[in-house]
């Protein structure tokens, strides 16, 4: 065994690397929230821990270093366990086999998922390595975090080299339906895989309950324990409400627990923009380019699963059946382009950009364009300046595990004293828990725009009270608190690690 506690499984390094005057520095990465320092703040108190992450090594290149520290001031006695993989294999296992097999098949799109067997092959002598080097670092009975969907087979690889550490696994996306899943070729092994953790979390109770489901498909599942929903989360009236879940299994001789833990925000990082002087200044650059128009804002990436397109053609018809709102709102769309090697995103950029061009052709006035549209991604502290001064924040996705857009619309409307309303889509994970929204169903257009235009139209008081009450939730719920009851909830799974009777 190692010498580790804690390891933490993550397919990225807590630390970017670049070149500098021909040398390698190591700094903070731009990471866009606040997981990684969160992970990294578990070992600011100076406990012994890994961070086990890919790190692509060229044979040619010289002698591949193992392990490197992370940041020697501030987490001492943390280290960062690197698994070598080529190009070749981070391209196929991260960008091209996790985006074109999994990504599509979680966010239900399964009929765009390309399966390919050759991809399955790297992408599980990848988790293999990840698991082997995870195995050396671990001391004996040590807390295993694993994170995401692409690091579904480490359990399994894990389990057998390390029978006694704990494995918790995380998360951070969709989780789909049974009859969506079932459609993976490796479900079994993926499934096989996930029973061997000790615990499994998702954000939301519907994610939890899916993968029960999920299981049920494989091998006879005897639930143990369930627990209601509210009052942490919606129980009805809300495409990913619940309940009630079940919150522990039993397959065979494993007991598997289930968590639903929700990722929260680092509401200082909000504050600290929001105090700094200079945002002030940018508020009102805005407040005059706007000229009197409301703000809709819109900001994601650029994905099919977010309802870039559905949205623009409610907006359509939003200035269709409302004329009196032309030239009185602007939508800004923040639309984050993918890395250009990810040819499947390029349809879909093609036709939203039409879409805002003829948009924008048959309704634009002299100085005024009904749409913003910035296909390129801001820094958070721009984005907090357009997320103060926005009227009505738009999200539409057609699946997603949480969306934090949403949160960091109403934390910034929130400590502002804001009267913003909230339209977010009813599959957005972040929808079972945001009381206090507007939610809509994004593959219904006349919903889409009575929700939008009610909004718009909403009395002060109105807003002001349901943004407090969503406040409320963010506020409480921030990353701090995610990880501190994510792993409170791993610990509990301790004296049930040993086998049943
Ligand atoms: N983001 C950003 N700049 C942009 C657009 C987005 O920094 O121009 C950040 C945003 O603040 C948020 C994250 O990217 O923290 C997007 O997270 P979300 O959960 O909404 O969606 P995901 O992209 O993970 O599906």
């Amino acid at each position: 065994p190692g010498q580790s506690d804690l390891v933490i499984v993550y397919h990225r390094l807590p630390y970017e690397e670049v070149i500098e005057n021909g040398e390698m520095i190591r700094r903070r990465p731009t990471s866009p929230n606040g997981i990684i320092p969160t992970l990294l703040s578990f070992f600011a108190d100076g406990k012994q821990g890994s961070w086990v992450a890919w790190s692509i090594h060229d044979d040619n290149k010289g002698k591949f270093e193992s392990h490197t520290e992370v940041d020697a001031s501030q987490y001492p006695k943390l280290v960062a366990a690197r698994v070598p993989l080529t190009k070749e294999e981070v391209d196929i296992f991260y960008k091209r086999f996790s985006k074109e097999a999994f990504w599509p098949t979680l966010h239900t799109f399964w009929e765009r998922a390309v399966f390919r067997e050759d991809h399955w092959e790297v992408f599980l002598k990848v988790n293999k390595d990840f698991a082997e080097r995870t195995a050396a670092e671990a001391a004996a009975g040590a807390t295993i975090w694993i994170h995401d969907y692409n690091l579904w087979m480490v359990p399994a690889f894990l389990r057998e080299l390390r029978p006694d550490v704990i494995i918790a696994f995380f998360h951070h996306t969709y989780f789909p339906s049974a009859d969506v899943f079932n459609v993976l070729p490796w479900r079994k092994e993926i499934v096989g895989s996930l029973l061997q953790c000790d615990f499994v979390g998702f954000h939301i109770p519907r994610q939890a309950e899916n993968f029960v489901d999920v299981v049920r498909g494989v091998t006879p599942v005897k639930v143990l324990e369930r627990m209601s929903c509210a009052p942490r989360f919606l129980t009805y009236g809300c495409a990913v409400g619940l309940e009630e879940m079940v919150t522990e299994i039993q397959v065979n001789d494993r007991v598997v627990r289930l968590g639903a833990h929700p990722v929260g925000l680092d509401m200082n990082r909000v504050k600290t923009v929001l105090d700094d002087p200079g945002t002030k200044a940018k508020m009102a650059q805005l407040r005059f380019e706007l000229s009197g128009t409301k703000l809709i804002l819109s900001v994601e990436r650029l994905d099919y699963t977010k309802g870039i397109l559905e949205k623009l053609l409610a907006y359509e018809r939003l200035l269709e059946d409302h004329p009196e709102l032309i030239s009185k709102i602007t939508l800004m769309m923040v639309c984050v382009p993918a890395a250009k090697e990810m040819t499947v995103y390029r349809d879909l950029q093609n036709d939203i950009e039409r879409a805002v061009g003829r948009i924008n052709g048959r309704f634009s006035k002299v100085g005024w364009s009904p749409i913003q549209f910035f296909l390129r991604g801001f820094p958070f502290e721009d984005l907090v300046t357009y997320y103060a001064m926005a009227d009505v924040m738009w999200i539409t996705p057609l699946r997603d595990g949480l969306n934090l857009v949403a949160k960091e619309y109403v934390a910034t409307q929130g400590m502002t004293e804001g009267t913003g309303v909230l339209v977010l889509s009813e599959f957005a994970g972040a929808a079972a828990e945001l009381r206090g929204a507007v939610l809509a169903n994004p593959h219904d257009p006349s919903e889409m725009v009575t929700a939008c235009y009610l909004a718009l139209t909403m009395k002060k008081a109105e807003a002001k009270g349901r943004i407090r009450e969503a406040f409320h939730v963010v506020e409480h719920n921030d990353i701090r608190q995610w990880g501190l009851e994510f792993l409170e909830a791993v610990e509990q799974c301790k004296p049930k690690t040993t086998r049943l009777e």
